[in-house]
């Protein structure tokens, strides 16, 4: 949805939230599968990178465990609060309307007829559809609210599953470049191999949401991750030269 309408206040002076859009609140599952993953495959293969330039294979695990539990707790806190935010702001927008309901039902009327109006619907039209719509209110209620949000009152997202959700994708990105030291191959150079086959899949993986071209999907991410991974590797070996 692209065509956000301008910010209005309803005849009754409340202000409505016209630019809350439907993707904010829930997003495509396969968008949160692919940036949750990315998040915990960049930022573990980088932190590996960064601690496998000085330290042993077994400090290298051990980091990148912490890593992955660190990451995924993190995101999960986040999403979990972001999510909560979103449907209180729902609720609290609920309330508002249903008070608006009460107050002044013909003026939720005349808006109603206004906004239908406004979506082509000849006056005649639009009076009839929102007589129908408002002979039952609690039906009213939701058409207003859906009109006016962009969100449907009865569709919020779980913030139980939205942090679960998160928590998982980084798991499953971060394990990506320990995959290698944990069947026993201490190697910085493999696990870093991993980490650029996990870049590729994802940076694919996005360009299909996007609809670009699958190639330069890929590549352009594991151009992005390579850098973010070189650059901690540099620090880290600075770091480690300097402490040692
Ligand atoms: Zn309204």
């Amino acid at each position: 949805m692209t065509d956000t309408p301008e910010p209005s206040l309803s005849p009754t002076g409340l202000p409505h939230v016209d630019g809350y859009r439907h993707a904010d609140v829930t997003g495509g599952w396969l968008r949160a599968a692919t940036f949750g993953a990315m998040d915990g495959l960049v930022s573990n293969t980088a932190l590996i990178a960064g601690v496998a330039a000085t330290a042993s294979a077994q400090t290298v695990v051990i980091s990148g465990i912490a890593g992955l539990l660190a990451g995924a707790f993190s995101m999960a806190l986040g999403e979990y609060t972001s999510v909560t935010t979103a449907n209180e702001q729902i609720d609290s927008e609920v309330l508002a309307e249903s008070r608006s309901f009460r107050k002044d039902p013909e003026a939720e009327r005349a808006e109603l007829v206004a906004m239908l109006t406004d979506m082509g619907m000849s006056p005649q039209t639009a009076a009839a559809a929102t007589d129908e719509i408002h002979r039952d209110e609690s039906r009213a209620l939701n058409f207003h609210l859906v009109q006016e949000l962009g969100v449907d009152p009865r569709e919020k997202p779980s913030p139980w599953v939205a942090a679960g959700s998160s928590f998982v994708l980084f798991a499953i990105g971060a394990v990506i470049p320990l995959i290698p030291y944990l069947l026993g191959h201490e190697s910085l150079w493999l696990g870093l191999a991993f980490g650029g086959i996990g870049l590729l899949l994802v940076g694919g993986a996005a360009s299909r949401i996007t609809r670009r071209p699958l190639v330069l999907g890929s590549l352009r991410q594991l151009a992005l991750g390579g850098v973010a991974i070189g650059v901690t590797y540099l620090v880290g070996h600075l770091v480690g030269g300097v402490v040692a």
